[in-house]
């Protein structure tokens, strides 16, 4: 049973990666790009080789859903025979109710059709390939795994906004993302960081999106991003945590619509808006421009006092784990967060930290900082593989 293949499939509104697993060892990643505009697929082994990606010229896909249609025929040449035995997939909103994945059926699709407005700009694009692979396979085990779920745990007075109690019943509280990395992160700890992994934990996955988890005992108790993936820190493209004051402002007093506010607030913010250069934070370390270190500063600042935000909300801190893009690869980012928070007991190692750890802070530390590497897609594929064993 443990050698079965799972397929793994994360569509976003304009990409589709999929991964093939046997047991915990990736066999196959591809990736479709540009969904919608120009599709262009590549693929290599878990290993890191390339491929011969698939030829999507014949039938260029639309959604996410067409995508994974026309991957198929290349997908059966590379099984040469095998099949799959299951498909897991990542599902950004799982409401309220889902603490644990699920089993995909007609009827799970139709309860989260109803999440759509709670994250309209994913939700959507997670279900289309579901539905696809439900219609043409409908004998093939689909397992929806929720980017929510991990934060169920959290207790109730740190998912309250102080909005009139109703809007809580409607759904309008916070959720928290990345749940999967989280999960991941929270899994290893006992093997990778013994020493802090019973303890109180802020795992930082700081990537183009980003965001921190208060782990005790590897359950999630707060995390800074809420209602939806904009909350919390500043982001590659998002501008995180804002006044709501600033919304009411933007469309009464300069006129703009929904439509225009979203933009601002998704796309045209976060490192991108400060910076006016770029949401790649490997632009912006290397670039000189003023503004460019201002975005990294104002990021750092973020950082450190949503650590500290976070600490309180556990009663303090144990550990601090660095994962995901910037969190694995950017040495001066993981610097200037932990001198920020010294105060709260992180004593840098510089040299550990540039040779990336894992841990990087002193034996004496009273903290203990890491970089572990994430791997949402491998926690999906354990999940898929439990649940239908
Ligand atoms: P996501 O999954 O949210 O798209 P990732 O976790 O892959 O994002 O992180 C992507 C980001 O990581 C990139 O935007 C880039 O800014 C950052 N990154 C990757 N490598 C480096 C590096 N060597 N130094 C600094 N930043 C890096």
């Amino acid at each position: 049973m443990s050698q079965d293949l799972i397929g793994v499939v994360n569509a976003g509104s304009s990409s589709l990666k999929f991964s093939v697993y046997a047991g915990d060892e990736c066999l196959l990643n591809g990736q479709v790009d540009g969904i919608g505009v120009r599709p262009a697929a590549k693929a290599k082994t878990g290993a890191g080789e390339a491929l011969p990606p698939p030829d999507l010229s014949a039938m260029p896909p639309t959604t996410p859903g067409e995508a994974l249609v026309a991957l198929l025929p290349w997908l059966q040449d590379w099984l040469a025979g095998r099949t799959l035995a299951a498909i897991g997939h990542r599902v950004v909103h799982g409401g309220p109710k889902y603490a644990a994945p699920a089993r995909v059926t007609p009827a799970l699709i139709e309860e989260l059709e109803a999440f759509v407005p709670l994250a309209p700009l994913h939700q959507p694009h997670n279900l289309s390939p579901i539905r696809t692979a439900l219609e043409r396979n409908p004998g093939l085990p689909q397992v929806a795994c929720f980017d929510t779920a991990f934060h169920r745990s959290i207790p109730e007075v740190a998912q309250l906004f102080a909005l009139p109690y109703e809007m809580a019943e409607r759904g309008i509280r916070r959720y928290g993302f990345h749940g999967l990395s989280y999960e991941y992160i929270a899994s290893v700890l006992p093997r990778a960081a013994p020493e802090i992994a019973g303890g109180r934990v802020v795992v930082a996955h700081l990537g183009n999106g980003a965001s921190l988890c208060a782990l005790r005992a590897g359950r999630s108790m707060a995390t800074t991003m809420g209602f939806s993936a904009l909350d919390g820190l500043p982001m590659g493209t998002r501008c995180g945590q804002l006044d709501p004051a600033v919304v009411l402002h933007l469309m009464t007093t300069e006129g703009m619509d929904a439509k225009a506010v979203e933009g601002v607030l998704y796309r045209q913010s976060g490192m991108l808006g400060l910076s006016g250069i770029s949401s790649d934070f490997r632009d912006l370390l290397e670039s000189d421009a003023p503004r460019a270190r201002l975005a990294i500063e104002v990021f750092v600042h973020q950082v450190a006092r949503n650590v500290a935000s976070l600490a309180g909300a556990m009663g303090g801190l144990d550990g601090l784990v660095f994962t995901a893009g910037v969190g694995e690869n950017a040495v001066a980012i993981r610097d200037a967060v932990c001198r920020a928070c010294a105060w709260m007991g992180v004593e840098l190692d510089e040299a550990a930290n540039a040779a990336r750890g894992p841990r990087i802070t002193t034996r004496r530390s009273r903290v203990a900082a890491y970089v572990i590497p994430t791997d949402e897609n491998l926690m999906i594929a354990r999940h898929t593989r439990a649940l239908v064993a």
